[in-house]
């Protein structure tokens, strides 16, 4: 076992400065509390620029990324299709106000590729959209009771800021001050993958439930994976109680494969919330699904919807970039195989390291649990050990590996990882490991 001397460690002194300035200005030093290291202690790293795989920080270190902005960068940093399209856009002029064609052709890329859309509205992000699709489907069944599970993350929207008690069925208790509980009062939360839980509520009170909303794939409570018949059962029960399915897509669209997990496990939604890939690395976000339901949004139909930057040509451009590359080059294939690669490995180092654990993959989103028991809901995933997590992180940090600051996220693999960086990071990874206790 070779063990790393402190010098041979990376340096993170100037990150750890500018981020004291930062928090002076900005709350808690991010604009989003999934990049403070809350969970993992220390400081974030403030990031000077990417290029394909790797990350550089304002220290000079070069890391190999997993995050890749939490998901956005499936075609690695600064793709040169993206660059050139950003720069071709922006020397157009950089938002009008008015209809361009660039919209258009997202529209009708995404038409193409994702199953559920016949028509697609643009808006500026993932939280934007499931805002925006939970509204809809309210407005068009004229029903208000939502439908979401323990674990699963729709973005800060007030009535889908809940969690529930392990295997309950809760009426819903915010998880925020500020959300008033008459906002989440609609809200019921069932526990991800149980199958009998959803057949007992459909039954009781199908005909009052809007619409039912989840992660095809769950990323944000780590990865897992819907168990046989959880997707089949969903799309039946609704369309038996004239509800709508929602699938949350802003994590898995054009990641799981290029129509997302609607294509790959076959099951198709009546809505779908798209973001992060869709926007290449700008902000965007949609959402999509039959014209008939999406008429009803307005100017067509009564539900209010609108957004002064939404359908930006600067981020047209950087999606549609981004989506006919994948098209292009059918990448999927590759990822799952370098990904099943770093899993492989990962699985037999916890395992010779005599770590309790557990691996969920999916394509090229994956996560290592702390875990004995393989996660298949919330209830589960509640017992990961985070403090063993946390250790982990900051040993692969110091070694050059960036992955998410939370036990509780996905990996990402994406096309600019190469043979040697997956290596590379077992490499780190069998150190790492093999001193944890
Ligand atoms: C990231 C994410 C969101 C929120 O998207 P933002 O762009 O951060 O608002 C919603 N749903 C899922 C499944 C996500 O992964």
């Amino acid at each position: 076992m070779r063990v790393l001397q402190k010098d041979q460690l990376m340096d993170f002194s100037r990150s750890g400065q500018h981020f004291e300035s930062a928090s002076k200005v900005i709350p808690g030093g991010v604009n989003s509390p999934a990049r403070a290291f809350g969970a993992v202690g220390g400081s974030p790293l403030i990031i000077n620029r990417g290029e394909g795989a790797y990350l550089y920080d304002i220290d000079g270190n070069r890391l190999i990324d997993y995050v890749g902005s939490w998901g956005p960068h499936i075609l690695g940093h600064r793709h040169p299709a993206v660059i050139q399209a950003i720069e071709l856009a922006l020397s157009r002029g950089t938002s009008f106000g008015a209809p361009t064609e660039l919209e258009t052709e997202l529209a009708r890329l995404v038409v193409e590729i994702v199953p559920g859309v016949e028509k697609v509205r643009m808006v500026n992000s993932g939280t934007e959209a499931t805002m925006s699709a939970v509204r809809l489907a309210r407005g068009h069944t004229r029903r208000d009771t939502i439908v979401k599970f323990a674990g699963c993350y729709h973005g800060h929207v007030d009535s889908l800021l809940v969690q529930a008690g392990s295997g309950a069925l809760t009426h819903g208790m915010p998880s925020s001050p500020g959300v008033p509980e008459g906002c989440t009062a609609d809200t019921i939360v069932l526990e991800f993958n149980d199958i009998d839980q959803l057949e007992a509520l459909f039954t009781k009170q199908g005909n009052e439930i809007a619409c039912v909303i989840l992660e095809p794939v769950v990323g944000n409570m780590g990865v897992v994976a819907p168990l046989d018949g959880f997707l089949n059962t969903a799309r039946r029960l609704c369309t038996e109680h004239g509800a709508l399915l929602i699938f949350d897509e802003v994590m898995t669209g054009f990641r799981l494969a290029l129509g997302g997990a609607q294509e790959r496990f076959g099951v198709t939604p009546d809505l779908t919330t798209m973001g992060k890939i869709l926007g290449g690395g700008m902000p965007v976000g949609a959402y999509g699904g039959k014209a008939e339901v999406m008429d009803s949004i307005s100017p067509t139909g009564p539900v209010y919807q609108a957004g002064t930057l939404s359908g930006n040509p600067i981020a047209m451009a950087c999606g549609i970039a981004t989506l006919t590359t994948l098209r292009e080059t059918n990448p999927y294939p590759q990822l799952g195989a370098m990904t099943s690669k770093l899993t492989s490995g990962l699985r037999e180092m916890a395992t010779e390291a005599g770590l309790p654990h557990s691996i969920a993959q999916v394509g090229s989103m994956f996560t290592l649990f702390f875990n004995p028991d393989f996660v298949t809901n919330m209830a589960v995933s509640a017992r990961n050990d985070t403090e063993r997590f946390g250790r982990y992180f900051r040993g692969m940090l110091d070694r050059g590996i960036y992955l998410p600051c939370s036990q509780f996220e996905a990996n990402f693999v994406s096309c600019a990882h190469s043979e040697e960086d997956i290596n590379a990071t077992l490499t780190a990874a069998g150190e790492v490991l093999s001193q944890l206790d």
